[in-house]
């Protein structure tokens, strides 16, 4: 895995929101949030230095707080 610059919670409830965390220049990552934790983890990322963009989950999609996905390539991913 790689090396984020933040910490997910380990939280497990149903995620609400998707927070899209992009570097200077790509989307690097995704992390999935409940509605309580949406606001902290996009404080630890732009404590980061990256920049968090919350969208909503789309319908039918779930995830658990705390989950994580790594873009292949991004800044995060092997693929450089
Ligand atoms: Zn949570």
């Amino acid at each position: 895995m790689s090396a984020l610059p933040f910490v997910p919670p380990s939280c497990g409830q149903a995620a609400s929101d998707r927070i899209e965390i992009y570097s200077s220049a790509s989307l690097d990552a995704s992390v999935y949030t409940c509605p309580q934790h949406t606001d902290e983890v996009s404080l630890t990322v732009m404590a980061g230095g990256l920049t968090p963009h919350p969208v909503r989950m789309p319908p039918g999609t779930t995830r658990c707080c705390g989950h994580v996905y790594v873009y292949p390539t991004g800044a995060f991913g092997n693929e450089r």
